[in-house]
């Protein structure tokens, strides 16, 4: 049986927003801004041989292009994200990643320092061999 690990990189992002779904006078109808953080969390077996489960720098390569669609945008403009709540920038992060890494298990985003929400991956676990 592998030993299992939860590994967590953390990256942040600078966007403006605003949400239309509220009513008109809920605070965020309005166009502010967020210093974003993102935790990916994955869960995996650990390689023997690498001692890993897989390298952070990875996780890295396939975040930077996302979080090139999102830093200094503002969300609602990008494709996907036109009610960007947090549960759904978290969505579609996680959407964007699982393709690339199986093991992503979880996506947090820290909208303020009283706030932060959590999308589990909802899919099927990864069979372990
Ligand atoms: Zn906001």
């Amino acid at each position: 049986v592998p030993i299992m690990a939860e590994i967590v990189k953390e990256f942040h992002f600078e966007a403006a927003h605003f949400l239309p779904r509220v009513h008109e006078t809920h605070k965020c109808k309005n166009l502010h801004g967020h210093s974003y953080t993102v935790k990916i969390r994955a869960v995996g077996p650990v390689n023997p041989e690498t001692g890993w489960v897989f390298d952070f720098g990875q996780l890295k390569e396939v975040m930077n292009p996302l979080l090139a669609k999102l830093d200094h945008q503002v969300l609602n403009n990008v494709a996907g994200l036109e009610n960007p709540t947090c549960e759904n920038v978290a969505i579609w992060i996680l959407e964007n990643l699982h393709a690339h890494n199986p093991y992503i298990a979880a996506v947090t985003i820290v909208a303020t320092h009283s706030a932060e929400v959590t999308v589990r991956n909802w899919r099927e676990p990864q069979n372990v061999s």
